[in-house]
């Protein structure tokens, strides 16, 4: 790192949001910004983020994701990004008619939703012989009348702008509150329940719920659809990062910000990071600081912790302090097990997901080792991710992550004999694999379920994340945020971008589309020649 100088930008955040905004800087062809001016800081050792592609012991072709896994076909920036980086692409199968739903105590597959006599609720005709996605977006369309029909995510969201009910904006009342207004209540756990996720259509502000649910689960699956990098999502950044650094951006990986302020002498911005190898800090000024960073992280810096100075007048602003309070981390968790053949093809269970209320809730099946490219055929090691959860499930698995000795696994010819069955500071405890069994062969209707002879986890909820996606709090006027977050105080050259402050939370292409308009509004860089003029990036 260069000591005693002034860089121009010094960027906060090895996550996608950050790489991208770093590779955009170092490769704009303005003279205003050399690349040996921008300096990115990551504070762990791993360049990703929410993107963290690993692999399960004995399996080192087939890519397990513990965060983002798939690209929807009308995220034009990501596409564009995965492009420029030339990376190969291949199908994200979301799974056929014959995946299991496990409600209730009763298994039928996802194509018996038509038939009312297998589904164990008790609906009124109305609500009878829908699948829960077609009936949530049923009951939007009657929330907010023709939604449904619009094509575009602009044409949603400004629907959803100007609609008021009882004289009161949309976006004061909470999604669940709504969605109550239009169906039954088993009309409403079907669709909690059967929808897989446990916060998805719970209190969050309506009139973002909305454009965005719609979104991903529109009415007809055939429209959209879902790819993958071959080499993993957290290739994505990683990419970017190996084409920032080849012009001569520069990266510091382990360190951590720890605070900032102008300084009094020069004016610039006074940036404290903490090098974790060396363990010291060290003082940056730089011209502008961005900050690609998620809520609890952008949080962490506003605390007055005992070891971090008192909060700067940048985050006693309130308009930075409406701006940060603005959205709730939401918790998102992948328990992984890989077990020496795909049992579940027994049942004819290939990819996708099978949907239950155990707390498992998500289960998604994915590949056979042998069948990757440049694998060793006779390897049939394969994995599950048996639990893709949030909310309270996410709490129950939480509950068990410390109980008793850990999980370390069982032999496998594919694991060396010193090898390890676990991913080191992803260890598993026993209690979870057995519970985690015991609901597998539950869901599956298979009492001896094969053991597994590995396990892996990650909650992010964990530091320093805060949780795993983010969610508009009731009665914010999100369009206003996403603007002003940008560069939420005018006394300070200090911008915003990622995931968290999006009109696409939960996606990569959210975190891209907010340092995009961030480095075009703030920073003067034009669009780039691969990504249409017409594309919405969100307000
Ligand atoms: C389980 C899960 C599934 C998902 N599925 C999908 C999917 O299928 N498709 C999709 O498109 N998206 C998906 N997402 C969302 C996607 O992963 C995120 O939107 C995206 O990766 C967020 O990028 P970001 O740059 O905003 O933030 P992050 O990826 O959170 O990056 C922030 C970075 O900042 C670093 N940091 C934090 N504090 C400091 C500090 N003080 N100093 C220095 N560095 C710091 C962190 O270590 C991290 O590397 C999923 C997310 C999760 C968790």
């Amino acid at each position: 790192m260069v000591k005693n100088k002034v860089i121009d930008t010094a960027i906060i955040g090895g996550g996608v949001g950050g790489l991208y905004s770093a590779w955009r800087l170092a490769t704009t062809k303005s003279k205003a910004y050399k690349a040996s001016d921008v300096h990115l800081f990551e504070m762990s050792d791993r360049i990703g983020g929410r993107l963290f592609s690993v692999h399960m012991p004995g399996m080192p072709h087939a890519i397990t994701e513990f965060g983002g896994m798939r690209v929807m076909s009308r995220q034009k920036i990501v596409l564009g990004v995965i492009g420029q980086m030339g990376l190969q692409m291949e199908k994200f199968p979301m799974g056929e008619d014959q995946n299991l739903v496990y409600i209730r105590g009763r298994r039928f597959s996802v194509g018996d939703y038509g038939n009312a006599a297998k589904v164990p609720f008790d609906l009124p005709p109305w609500e009878q012989g829908l699948s829960p996605a077609t009936l949530t977006v049923q009951a939007m369309d009657k929330i907010v009348p023709g939604i449904a029909e619009l094509k575009s995510d602009k044409a949603r969201r400004e629907a959803c702008k100007k609609l008021t009910i009882d004289g009161i904006p949309l976006r004061e009342y909470g999604f669940w509150s709504l969605l109550l207004d239009q169906l039954s209540n088993e009309g409403y756990n079907f669709a909690l329940l059967g929808g897989g996720y446990n916060t998805l259509l719970t209190n969050w502000n309506c009139a973002d719920a909305i454009p965005w649910y719609l979104a991903d689960f529109s009415k007809d699956p055939r429209e959209i659809e879902y790819t993958t990098p071959t080499d993993g999502m957290e290739a994505i950044p990683r990419r970017l990062c190996d084409a920032f650094k080849g012009v001569g951006g520069v990266v510091n990986m382990e360190h951590e910000l720890i605070s900032f302020d102008k300084s009094s002498t020069n004016g610039f911005l006074e940036i404290t990071v903490r090098d974790h190898k060396a363990g010291k800090d060290k003082t940056v000024l730089a011209k502008r600081l961005v900050l690609a960073l998620p809520q609890w992280a952008i949080n962490k810096l506003a605390q007055h912790a005992p070891d971090r100075p008192s909060p700067n007048a940048f985050f006693r602003s309130k308009a930075v302090v409406s701006c940060l309070q603005s959205v709730t981390a939401r918790t998102l968790y992948k328990f992984a097990l890989a077990y020496e053949s795909p049992w579940w093809h027994m049942l004819n269970l290939k990819s996708g997901r099978s949907v239950t209320d155990l707390p498992l809730r998500q289960i998604y099946y994915f590949g056979t080792e042998g069948d990757r490219p440049g694998a060793n055929k006779s390897n049939r090691n394969s994995y599950i991710d048996c639990s893709y959860t949030d909310g309270v499930s996410a709490e129950y698995w939480e509950g068990l992550r410390r109980t008793g000795p850990d999980f370390n696994g069982r032999s496998n010819p594919f694991v060396p004999r010193n090898g390890k069955s676990y991913i080191p500071g992803h260890q598993v405890s026993t209690a979870m694999v057995e519970r985690a069994s015991q609901q597998l062969a539950e869901v599956h209707g298979i009492p001896n379920l094969p053991k597994p002879y590995a396990a892996a986890f990650k909650d992010w909820a964990d530091e320093p994340y805060g949780g795993g996606w983010h969610t508009w709090d009731i009665g914010v006027d999100s369009a206003r945020v996403i603007k002003t977050v940008r560069r939420p105080e005018r006394n300070y050259p200090v911008y915003i971008c990622g995931e968290a402050y999006s009109a696409s939370q939960g996606w990569v292409e959210g975190a891209l589309q907010t340092a995009e308009l961030m480095l075009e509004e703030h920073f003067g860089l034009g669009r780039p020649r691969w990504l249409s003029r017409k594309y919405d990036l969100g307000p």
